[in-house]
């Protein structure tokens, strides 16, 4: 049986010689057509996480929405295709995006400060948050998008000729091109260049711990702390990004939280301070937070940007649950971007926006105290 995409080639093969025989010229668009055929291969990569089912359908256990897809469909992400009972990627080396960020940017905070990280992503998320800040990446497709060719080698090579100290997988959702993420990353102990992802933490248990094993730091974003929340502003569930939470936590590979406060929406005190509790009770006390500032777009345009007193609030309900490490963002020159000592206060390190101001910590350790800071400073 020919598949869809045979067809069509078949089809403008056709066209073309039909188009030639008749004095009109298509041969361009036949060559086109043919080159993003030849293209496609090169980004296509057998899926990792499904299982096979009657009938050439396929469950994907990548992701907590576990879609079930039939032959020649994609699943919700729209980057992972059923082609004849095989599932398979189709954003294997395919970023649509890539910068050169301060580490600052993501946001970590206790990982290799003042350091850049080269940082791509591909087309595609699973789920589809209102507020979006990337929505033009990850609410499309990857023909939808201009894309380059970057193999896992290639991104290191590019990553070490600018400085960068790690890659950062963000932007869109690295769920959703887990497996060259994960290509990527373990390429790490030979180049020296460590990954760390952004996500939403939307992924199966077993996916996400082989995934820490391979990076230097994960960054999740918890976009609120109720069912209602996600179903109704994001189309996911909490439950699932919490058990990634405790995942991670098992593994022992550092991480930090942002929270995005969006006014109205997940901003209560009372919805503020369970989550804080419940990171203390089971993450720990030393985890850093970051509350956000939310800025209007995409599909929330009618709510302000966050009041600051409303930060100021998140931030002081954290406190007072016993957080030793909690920020505001999206605030630059605020002095809760500071890093202070949990024992004497003394500031460790001293922000502005993305920039490092000063620093006084030597060898994970506060310069005036000596009380160990969390995280990975070298
Ligand atoms: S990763 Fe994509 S295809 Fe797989 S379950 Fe999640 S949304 Fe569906």
């Amino acid at each position: 049986m020919r598949t869809r995409r045979e067809f069509l080639i078949d089809s403008m093969k056709g066209a073309c010689a039909s188009c030639i025989a008749s004095g009109l010229f298509l041969a361009g668009s036949c060559s086109v057509l043919m080159a993003r055929e030849k293209d496609e291969k090169k980004y296509t990569k057998e899926a990792m996480y499904y299982e096979k089912k009657e009938e050439m359908k396929i469950l994907c256990k990548l992701c907590p929405r576990e879609c079930s897809v039939a032959d020649l469909e994609r699943g919700y992400c729209g980057v992972r295709e059923n082609r004849g009972g095989i599932y398979y990627t189709l954003v294997h080396s395919r970023p649509c995006t890539y910068h050169v960020d301060p580490i600052e940017k993501k946001p970590f905070f206790h990982f290799l400060p003042g350091s850049t990280a080269f940082s791509i992503a591909t087309a595609g998320c699973n789920v589809e948050c209102r507020f979006c800040q990337n929505w033009d990446i990850s609410q499309f497709r990857p023909e939808q998008l201009e894309s380059i060719y970057m193999p896992p080698e290639t991104v290191h090579a590019m990553a070490k000729k600018s400085g960068a100290r790690s890659i950062a997988y963000t932007y869109s959702e690295p769920v959703v091109f887990y497996e060259y993420v994960l290509d990527t990353a373990r390429l790490g102990p030979e180049t020296g260049i460590r990954s760390v992802v952004v996500s939403n933490g939307y992924i199966q248990e077993k996916a996400i711990i082989e995934l820490c094993q391979h990076l230097g730091a994960i960054k999740i974003d918890l976009k609120a702390f109720t069912e209602k929340f996600y179903r109704e502003v994001c189309n996911g569930k909490l439950e699932p990004v919490l058990k990634t939470l405790l995942a991670i936590k098992k593994t022992g590979i550092w991480f930090e939280i942002v929270v995005l406060i969006i006014p109205t929406l997940n901003d209560s005190e009372i919805e503020l301070r369970k989550m804080s509790r419940w990171i203390r009770e089971n993450l720990g006390p030393d985890v850093p937070v970051h509350f956000t500032r939310f800025h209007p777009t995409y599909k929330i345009k009618n709510l302000p940007r966050t009041p600051l007193p409303v930060l100021e609030r998140a931030r002081d309900t954290a406190r007072s649950e016993g957080l030793n490490f909690v920020y505001m963002g999206n605030v630059p020159g605020h002095e809760s971007e500071n890093t202070i000592c949990p024992s004497c206060k003394n500031t460790i390190i001293k922000r502005y926006g993305y920039l490092i101001m000063n620093m006084d910590i030597a060898n994970g350790k506060c310069g005036k105290c000596a009380r160990t800071i969390p995280g990975v400073w070298s």
